[in-house]
């Protein structure tokens, strides 16, 4: 079976996969389809996945990690309750070579794909990627901790492609805090943005990137609210009143976002998605419908889309991997969802904001 509908997502790791593999052109693995996880080209193409947003993700120091699956400890997620140490933060020294070592990998994806991949930088690359369909990438990094203090290689990093900046993952930055993995728990925890992680938020105004607000907590989500001039985006979170864990969003966030015209990615993650907060596999799709309508009604049909966390976190078992979009679609669909709606949700919501905030 091969997918119709065009899908664009706000989330992917398959970077950090390709990373951890430690092997000269690993490029080829992605392009020539490695199946492993939950992400390479093959698959995404017979997925219908034509674009997204390439997350860039520097590992903490002091965990060893074996794969993608590693810095959050599954287990701990399974109980009733639980709140995970963060790890420490990290240099920029440290971060720096890792998130040049990644955009490398990245750029030789494009280079030797033939023209099948494209790293957009405006809007008119995304325009035209998706007008060539190309898998059309937006390059993310999730913690900025590799742009220093100073901000000294934000103009580096945003010539070699980077667009969107998620100011934290989690572990606290010079620049923010971000929100452990807590369950259930409010959002609001710990401080808000720093000086020079408000100096971020106006930097990226200026140079017209995308601010990604998942992982940062409530305070700094409000500081962003304040400061920023651009649409309020949370690319891979999902609704806290349903599933009240920490990385989710609340009532008053969903409607600052509405209010920006921004937008918010759903999550495929169980742990974000179901009542209990549970990461295991043994998960209902359902939820992620339930995810879907609540924040339709809350945010509009234009400012929701997919999220997928692919290659980044545990997904449930019936979806196993990119082709999982399948089934999902298929629920959607026979859940009521109509063509035009699918259309937005599935891709052009994604593809409008971002090209609003490119512009
Ligand atoms: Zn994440």
């Amino acid at each position: 079976m091969k997918q119709d509908l065009k899908i664009f997502d706000g989330h992917n790791d398959v970077l950090f996969r390709l990373y951890l593999k430690n092997k000269k052109n690993v490029h080829e693995d992605f392009l020539l389809g490695d199946n492993e996880g939950h992400l390479d080209l093959p698959r995404m193409n017979k997925a219908g996945f034509s674009g997204g947003f390439f997350a860039i993700y520097v590992p903490s120091q002091e965990e060893k990690i074996e794969s993608a699956d590693k810095p959050i400890r599954y287990d701990d997620m399974k109980n009733d309750s639980y709140e995970l140490p963060l790890p420490d933060s990290v240099d920029a020294s440290v971060a720096l070579p890792i998130v040049l070592k990644k955009i490398q990998i990245l750029k030789n994806i494009e280079i030797e794909s033939n023209g099948h991949v494209k790293i957009c930088e405006n809007a008119n690359d995304l325009e035209q990627s998706i007008s060539n369909k190309q898998l059309s990438v937006i390059m993310h990094i999730e913690g900025a901790e590799a742009i220093g203090n100073n901000l000294d290689n934000l103009d580096t990093l945003y010539n070699l492609g980077l667009r969107s900046i998620g100011p934290v993952w989690s572990r606290p930055t010079l620049f923010a805090h971000g929100v452990p993995f807590k369950f259930p728990s409010t959002p609001d925890i710990g401080e808000g943005l720093t000086n020079l992680g408000k100096d971020l938020i106006k930097e990226c105004n200026r140079l017209k990137m995308i601010i990604d607000l998942s992982h940062l907590n409530e305070r700094g989500f409000w500081d962003t609210a304040k400061i920023s001039e651009s649409p309020l985006i949370a690319t891979h979170s999902n609704a806290h009143s349903i599933c009240p864990h920490t990385r989710n969003l609340t009532d008053n966030q969903l409607h600052a976002i509405k209010e920006t015209e921004g937008m918010v990615g759903v999550n495929f993650a169980p742990a974000f998605l179901r009542t209990d907060g549970k990461m295991i596999s043994d998960t209902n799709l359902d939820i992620i419908l339930r995810h879907f309508d609540y924040l339709i009604e809350k945010l509009g049909e234009d400012r929701v889309g997919f999220g997928s966390d692919f290659d980044g976190a545990l997904i449930p078992s019936e979806l196993s991997d990119v082709l999982g979009l399948i089934k999902i679609t298929d629920l959607m669909k026979k859940h009521g969802y109509n063509d035009d709606l699918m259309q937005k949700l599935c891709h052009d919501n994604w593809t409008n904001t971002i090209k609003r905030i490119f512009s």
